[in-house]
């Protein structure tokens, strides 16, 4: 089957070369040129485990294919999947401007029947949308469906290939009898498709981002009250979470949540409940509880000098939203690089993948080191916001050699603090305890 996939982010670039892995002959559009010279070279763009294999596999017996025209990938393909960003707009809600550009580039390269789907996290009604502006400039038949992505980044590839479950929201028999041809490749384990209608299918991704969002934030708190009352978060982790109706899953304190997905999801879907009148308090309370949770870190940092930072040299551990990615997009390391900046600090910053991406979005922002002893030496203390392997055991007796300082805030609760103690240093981690 020929797919055409719009957009080769996250999500385009890793279900695109899913899609091939499966056996399709897939094109990848992107507008942007830059992007797309550096796929035709082989260079993988971002950074996802296990990307760079299934791209190269997937070039090398032809039926992986790059584009910058939008013409060329849509001609006779039978599925054309939308995956561009849905970044917040003005006022919250999901802005729909590269969704809709996109479905009207695809009407006009359309040669016959094909699926439209947007595979973009969008709000309840857009495909609506999509289906008006295709059907103004074009005169072939088509259907439209929703396959939203549950992919998460870090373990993209992986979920992509072997997801839970696969949706998709769709009205047309063919349409549908298409999509599950696309999924074949994960049929062999049982079918993991649901089929729905549209709007139920667009409302579950939101519905899914937002439950995972209420698990992190609902810990969060409870990590606020732990400090207060001298409880240990990781214990009420450990005993809630061997409860099967909860889980262990999403249920770690921390530094607060991140990334390109959970901030604007539940921005767009506050914004989808206004419209229509349904006030969203849960969701509104996730987000205001993160909101708060992403300054905990910092304020604890500056609590223990004191509440003045000025002169002291602070290493920043982990600069992406979370591990094995590059993306830094709203990471809560940039909240605390912004308190303690303000406060006077002197910031080195290490991380193994997303130093380019700070660079180059935050010019002169932070001091980058080349690795995470290099950040700590002569710094007065070191501040763990994203738990990359390579930080979760520190060698403790070299960072004694090479600090100035002795205070170790662990924004991910991965370090013991006994162990820490027990090296000369002051440990802080979240919702571990008074002292903690
Ligand atoms: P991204 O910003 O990484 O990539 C979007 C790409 O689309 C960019 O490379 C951009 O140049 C390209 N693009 C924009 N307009 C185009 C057009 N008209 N033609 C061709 N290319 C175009 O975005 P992403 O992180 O991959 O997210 C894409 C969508 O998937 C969003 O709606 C997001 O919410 C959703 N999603 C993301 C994730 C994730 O983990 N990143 C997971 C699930 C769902």
């Amino acid at each position: 089957m020929k797919i055409a996939m719009i957009g080769t982010g996250y999500v385009g670039l890793v279900s695109g070369a899913g899609f091939a892995d499966f056996g399709h002959d897939v094109t990848c559009v992107d507008i942007d040129a830059d992007r797309v010279a550096r796929l035709k070279q082989g260079e993988i763009p971002i950074h996802e485990p296990g990307l760079g294999e299934l791209v190269k596999r997937n070039t090398t017996v032809g039926r992986l294919h790059f584009t910058t025209h939008t013409v060329e990938a849509v001609a006779g393909a039978q599925i054309v999947l939308i995956a561009v960003g849905t970044p917040t707009g003005e006022d919250g809600s999901a802005d729909l401007q590269y969704v809709l550009e996109a479905a009207r580039q695809i009407g006009a390269a359309l040669t016959g029947y094909a699926v439209i789907v947007t595979k973009s996290t969008v709000p309840v009604g857009t495909s609506d949308k999509v289906r008006a502006i295709v059907a103004s400039v074009t005169m072939h038949p088509f259907a439209v469906a929703s396959n939203p992505e549950f992919l998460k980044e870090g373990d993209a590839v992986n979920d992509f290939l072997k997801p839970a479950r696969v949706v998709i929201g769709a009205d047309d028999p063919r349409a549908i009898d298409l999509l599950r041809d696309a999924y074949r490749g994960v049929m062999r384990t049982g079918d993991r498709i649901q089929v729905m209608d549209i709007r139920s299918a667009e409302l579950t991704k939101y519905a899914a981002n937002a439950m995972l969002a209420t698990r992190i934030s609902f810990m969060n708190e409870l990590a606020r009250l732990a400090d207060a009352v001298g409880a240990d978060i990781e214990a009420v982790r450990k005993g809630i979470g061997s409860d099967p109706r909860i889980g262990a899953k999403f249920l770690f304190a921390g530094a607060g949540f991140g990334g390109s997905c959970f901030p604007k999801d539940l921005r767009a879907l506050l914004h989808t409940g206004r419209e229509n009148d349904v006030p969203l308090q849960v969701v509104d309370a996730v987000e205001r509880a993160n909101e708060r949770q992403k300054k905990v870190l910092g304020e604890r940092v500056l609590a223990h000098f004191g509440g003045n930072v000025a002169g002291k040299r602070i290493a920043i551990w982990g600069l992406a939203f979370k591990p094995e990615t590059d993306d830094i997009r709203e990471s809560p390391a940039l909240t605390v690089i912004e308190q303690l900046r303000a406060g006077g600090a002197t910031l080195v910053g290490y991380d193994p993948a997303a130093m380019p991406n700070v660079a180059a979005q935050y010019p002169g922002l932070i001091e980058l080191a080349t690795d995470a002893y290099a950040a700590a030496r002569g710094a007065d203390a070191v501040v763990l916001v994203t738990e990359w392997h390579e930080l979760r055991h520190p060698d403790l007796a070299r960072l004694t050699s090479l600090m100035r300082g002795k205070a170790l805030f662990d924004g991910r609760n991965v370090w013991t603090p006994q162990e820490v103690r027990a090296a000369g240093f002051d440990y802080y981690g979240i919702g571990r305890g008074r002292t903690a």
